[in-house]
């Protein structure tokens, strides 16, 4: 097998890549009201740091990489990051995840320093529900930035929607509704059980019984026409313009087909999610180590990439929340 693979022959070729810890918003299943101890700046790694771990791993055969966060547009010239990246070559995909309160005033840049497409993530579309659900922000700027970002050309733009029981999931049928007018393309994401919220008994909710409630639109067709390489299944009502999609780490983790790695704020790079286990490549940077010893490292931390993770049989505990790690 050519390019990188793990110790049980998964080819690795996606990296996602945690800009900053700081976030704009509080969502419930991602981080206390308070906030989150937030890492010194010095900590934090500096582009030009990503740029220098990015070659690297694209020259070991990554082909995509995600900017995330923490809120990656809460980092100051984040276009700069990406007009660094994008020249990259073998660099095939260079994405964005972002919350979309702050995207209305970047999409154009953004597409101008050489991104293709964004994630947006939303768990309403009304406004006062927005507020209890991620705690700041406001609805109409999440929707600004989506208009923003299709006119930017950051497309196929996909919708992020964390799923919780007695929260948001009476609107299952108003996101899907999305999808029969417009090229709309949702999806649905189980609960992880990071926070106190999501550990809650009661707000999880199954990509089975999301389905099962969708079906009442229409059937289900199956769709492949994302090609994403990602974890997310899709599916289409007859005819519709836009697709669904789902994501359930809990209910049928998708370790098997796991193809990613995560560089974290702090410059650690993270084997697994749910792996507390991480390689510390800023330190060996800032000590002097160029691209060829980040290879070395890379090489052997992809070697003792475990095989998965055990979800589905218990709540998660971990040193780090999502928003450390960048989801
Ligand atoms: N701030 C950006 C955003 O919200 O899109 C990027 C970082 S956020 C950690 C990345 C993704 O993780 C988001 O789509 C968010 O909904 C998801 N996420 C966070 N906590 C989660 C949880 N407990 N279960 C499932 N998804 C979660
Ligand atoms: Fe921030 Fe994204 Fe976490 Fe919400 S999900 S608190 S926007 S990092």
């Amino acid at each position: 097998m050519t390019g990188l693979s793990d110790s049980f022959q998964r080819p690795i070729t996606y990296l996602r890549v945690s800009v900053t810890d700081r976030c704009n918003l509080r969502c419930v299943y991602c981080m206390p009201e308070e906030g989150i101890p937030l890492l010194p700046m010095a900590d934090i790694l500096r582009y030009e740091e990503i740029a220098t771990i990015v070659q690297a791993a694209v020259e070991l055969g990554i082909t995509k990489v995600r900017l995330t966060g923490g809120e990656p547009l809460a980092r100051l010239g984040l276009a700069d990051l990406v007009a660094m990246l994008s020249p990259i070559q073998g660099l095939d995909d260079l994405c964005l995840t972002t919350n979309g309160v702050l995207l209305g005033r970047q999409a154009t840049e953004l597409k101008k320093a050489g991104l293709r497409r964004v994630n947006v993530s939303l768990d309403t579309l009304k406004p006062e529900r927005f507020r209890r659900i991620a705690r700041r922000g406001r609805l109409e700027d999440v929707l600004e930035g989506i208009e923003a970002a299709r006119d930017a050309g950051l497309t196929p733009m996909k919708v992020n929607t964390v799923v919780l029981r007695g929260l948001n999931d009476d609107e299952l049928l108003d996101f899907a509704a999305l999808t029969l007018k417009d090229e709309w393309h949702i999806r649905f994401i189980e609960l992880m059980p990071f926070t106190d919220t999501a550990r809650r008994d009661g707000s999880f909710i199954s990509v089975a019984a999301m389905k099962e409630r969708l079906e009442s639109l229409g059937k289900l067709e199956p769709y492949d026409g994302h090609n994403d390489g990602g974890p997310a299944r899709y599916y289409r009502y007859p005819g519709a313009p836009g697709t669904l999609g789902f994501i359930s780490p809990v209910t049928e983790h998708f370790c098997e087909g796991c193809n990613r790695l995560r560089l974290t704020a702090q410059g650690r790079l993270r084997l697994c999610l749910l792996s507390d286990e991480e390689i510390d490549l800023r330190g060996s940077l800032r000590d002097g180590a160029g691209p060829e010893e980040i290879k070395v490292l890379m090489l052997a931390a992809v070697a003792s990439k475990p095989r998965g993770h055990t979800l589905g049989h218990g709540p998660a505990l971990h040193e780090c929340s999502m928003a450390q790690i960048g989801g």
